[in-house]
């Protein structure tokens, strides 16, 4: 397509009713329509999906988004069809749909009418589809969670590793478009080679979190007492607290509610039934707090959660990152609390013992880096951001002062001694 012949602004305001893009979002799109490779980092939030989305609505031929989760994928669809007189403006391409929606499917991609194909990684394997596709014209193919192609990010999927291959079976020149919230430069490093997207223009927002104040912990016997007093201070405010074990998650929230706090617990140890009523009690405010595992937080969007507290220090930065980032999404007030005790390193370092040597290997070096956050006595977030690649002014960067390290430095030190003891 021609820039001078379209108007960004008013495609964004027509099929999304917007009136400005956010961050980046215009000179991803700028690219992708004049059919260049992209590589788009943002933060979760960041609108991400808007990226591809558009430019695949003003396009010619059938965009194909490749995304690893079906609920994901299922949920844009409705959006888009939400946007749309015409149904199939968007489907899914999976392994559950019956032989009459396949057909339909083809029929719309053939016939033009289908401006978005999502597909899972493993779907587009299958010859019947790439086959099929082969004939068809395709307008791009975005890479959506790009991250869980490389070893190093927080969900790695091998059937990430076959796009390249796929993408060149499909056509000549189809550009790509890779899109991912993990920031670290290993990370990119293999989408860019694994996707062969060296020529990529490189799209890239700061992972800054001026309003999340970040602060650590020593963990002593009193973690609970501790937990507790810090809720009863913030009462009423809304607060998750995540914990490794589900055994953990169970304990705490019940000292919670025998303190007085309203908590439930979460982990994916609860059925289904369990899991959506502590989540919505939580989201409609019915309680403050909510005691989880990991299994908590992907996809919740509640804008004023107040603070995240860590009862046991996860695996890496990048998962500290994504899990400390649900609180303040509204860009208010955000509390991370980290408790840390060495000896959670060493259970943690258990855990992957059974492991294969390569991942544990990985493993070890992510839990190096969690170690030296812990006990750096450095702005914490300058500490992260290095880590996601990123410079940060520790005396004058935006939300330089919201950090433990820079308000308190001595008693700090001396804090971490004490651990180290
Ligand atoms: P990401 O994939 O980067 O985590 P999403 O694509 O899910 O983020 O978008 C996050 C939110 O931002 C969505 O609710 C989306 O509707 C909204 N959004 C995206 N672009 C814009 C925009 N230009 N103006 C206003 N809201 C936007
Ligand atoms: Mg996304």
């Amino acid at each position: 397509m021609n820039l001078d012949e379209i108007d960004l602004g008013a495609s964004l305001k027509k099929y999304f009713g917007f009136s400005q893009f956010k961050g980046l979002q215009e000179g991803v799109i700028e690219n992708i329509v004049q059919g260049k490779n992209s590589f788009v980092i943002m933060p979760t939030g960041g609108g991400k999906s808007l990226c591809y989305q558009l430019p695949a609505l003003m396009q010619e031929g059938t965009a194909i988004v490749v995304s690893p989760l079906i609920a994901l994928m299922k949920n844009q669809v409705d959006a888009i069809r939400g946007i749309s007189s015409e149904i199939g403006i968007a489907h899914v391409l999976n392994s559950s749909l019956t032989k009459t929606e396949i057909k339909q499917v083809k029929k719309d991609v053939s016939d033009g009418v289908t401006k978005l194909l999502y597909v899972a990684p493993e779907s587009l394997t299958k010859e019947e589809y790439v086959d099929f596709l082969q004939g068809e014209k395709i307008s791009f193919v975005a890479v959506d969670e790009a991250h869980c192609i490389s070893e190093w990010g927080h969900d790695f999927r091998p059937e990430y590793r076959n796009l390249k291959s796929i993408v060149q079976r499909l056509g000549d020149g189809i550009p790509l478009i890779a899109l991912t919230a993990t920031a670290t430069p290993k990370v990119q490093e293999d989408i860019i080679k694994n996707l062969g997207i060296g020529d990529a223009k490189v799209f890239k927002a700061s992972f800054n979190r001026p309003n999340l104040y970040y602060e650590v912990r020593p963990k002593t016997q009193n973690v609970d007492a501790d937990i507790i007093r810090f809720v009863k201070q913030n009462s009423g405010k809304s607060g998750i607290i995540y914990c490794l074990s589900r055994k953990r998650v169970e304990e705490l929230a019940q000292v919670l509610q025998v303190n007085g706090v309203s908590a439930v617990p979460y982990h994916a140890g609860f059925d289904g039934k369990t899991r959506s009523k502590h989540q919505d009690m939580f989201l409609m405010e019915d309680v403050d707090v909510v005691v989880a595992t990991i299994a908590f937080g992907m996809g919740i969007d509640k804008p004023d959660v107040r603070f995240v507290i860590h009862h046991d220090i996860p695996k890496s930065i990048e998962s500290y990152y994504q899990e400390t980032g649900r609180a303040g999404r509204d860009g208010g007030e955000g509390h991370c609390l980290a408790f840390y005790s060495y000896k959670d390193i060493e259970k943690l370092e258990k855990f992957m013992s059974g492991k294969p040597v390569a991942e544990q290997e990985i493993g070890n070096a992510l839990l190096q880096e969690i170690v030296a956050y812990a006990e750096t006595s450095m702005s914490r977030r300058k500490f992260i951001l290095h880590y996601f690649g990123e410079e940060f002014d520790e005396v004058n960067g935006d939300g330089a002062e919201m950090d433990d390290n820079i308000r308190n430095p001595k008693e700090k030190q001396e804090a971490m001694d004490d651990v180290l003891k």
